[in-house]
């Protein structure tokens, strides 16, 4: 048994369940025994977007540069990541932003990262790059109009879970029984408005309040100081019924509680209530789009023919990219993006209104 385990049931075993989004928060950003604290799992336990191929980092460079005209080329802005994985695309994202030097000279980045691991892997990719580093978004100053992307950052954020059993709701919890960890009811009924009392019997929902604080406060800052989010990640236009909290590791799913802080933990994004959220602070909400009708409204198929031509010996494998990240049965749909802006960007490129 791991030792990150053994505190949780320790935990569990003197006062009791606890709920999922503990279970998650401890698993994942533990200092010492948490997924993120402790290591780079990119590649090795999954594979994100822009490490599927240059153009994803390239293709949002280019909507920056051209949100940032849109916005009248600012002298100064903040261009900010939320959970920079590798560093990956935040290098593409120089690289094409390169068009405009003037972008990239007016740029100050910011890397909303609380891995230690991962920053280290940061600063090595990102060398040619003046980078600062935050633990939380409010560490980013107020000074100039923020350009922020966030490509699978929410799905890592702790959720909470309810059921429906006979007409009431009830949190699941996470208990132990032995040496085992498990999810049991809590038995006290949950008040909950948000969902129809209409639920079938054996309904979840989730909820995440560390999602929805985060985006609440993103709009906030947005409106505040000018600016836009992008905001990619796998989840669901509208908000439903399902549980989609899930563990992978080495590329497969595998239980979420039997080694906690070895196995990457995340559930859906819900982009109905993170738009709501970001509406109520005054901004606007653009899409979520599909993925792929996203990168292809942004010409991912040019730039694709372009780098093919560059390069003909790696044309399957571009070709192949492409396909994921934008095949229906890959990440073209199962992948939304949505932006959040203040009310001076009436059009965004990728987003057909
Ligand atoms: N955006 C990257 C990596 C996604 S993995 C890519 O697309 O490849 C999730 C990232 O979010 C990791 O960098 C992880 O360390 C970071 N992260 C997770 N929870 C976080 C939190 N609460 N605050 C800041 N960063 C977090």
């Amino acid at each position: 048994m791991n030792a990150l385990k053994e505190i949780i049931l320790r935990l569990i075993r003197n006062d009791g369940p606890i709920t999922l989004a503990q279970y998650m928060n401890l698993a994942l950003q533990h200092p010492s025994h948490g997924y993120y604290a402790t290591r780079d799992p990119l590649g090795r336990d999954f594979i994100t977007a822009p490490e599927v191929s240059q153009i994803f980092g390239e293709l949002i460079g280019l909507f920056l540069v051209q949100a940032w005209e849109d916005r009248g080329s600012p002298k100064a802005f903040h261009l900010v990541e939320l959970g920079p994985g590798r560093g990956t695309l935040m290098a593409d994202i120089f690289r094409a932003a390169k068009i405009r030097p003037a972008f990239v000279d007016a740029a100050h980045v910011t890397l909303v990262e609380t891995s230690p691991a991962l920053r280290d892997v940061q600063a090595r990719n990102l060398r040619h790059v003046e980078i600062a580093w935050a633990s939380t978004m409010e560490d980013i100053p107020a000074d100039a109009p923020l350009f922020v992307v966030a490509n699978e950052f929410f799905d890592a954020l702790p959720i909470r879970q309810f059921e429906m059993v006979n007409g009431i709701w009830h949190e699941r919890m996470v208990g132990a029984e032995g040496d085992t960890l498990h999810i049991r009811l809590m038995p006290n009924p949950i008040p909950f408005n948000g969902i129809p009392l209409e639920a079938p019997h054996g309904a979840v929902v989730e909820m995440s309040v560390a999602a929805l604080g985060r985006a609440s406060y993103l709009a906030e800052r947005i409106v505040e100081q000018g600016g836009v989010a992008l905001i990619v990640d796998y989840g669901h236009t509208a908000t439903g019924f399902g549980d989609t909290f899930q563990a992978v590791k080495a590329h497969h799913y595998t239980d979420p509680f039997a080694e906690p802080g070895d196995a990457d933990l995340t559930a859906h994004v819900d982009f109905e209530r993170l738009a709501e959220f970001a509406r109520a602070a005054d901004a606007l909400v653009h899409g979520p789009v599909p993925q792929g009708a996203f990168l292809e409204a942004l010409g991912i198929h040019m730039r694709a023919e372009n780098l093919k031509r560059a390069t003909p010996r790696e044309a399957a494998d571009i070709d192949a990219a492409v396909a994921r990240l934008t095949g229906p049965e890959q990440m073209g749909t199962l992948f939304k993006v949505m932006a959040i802006s203040d009310g001076h960007f009436r059009e965004l490129p990728g987003f057909l209104r």
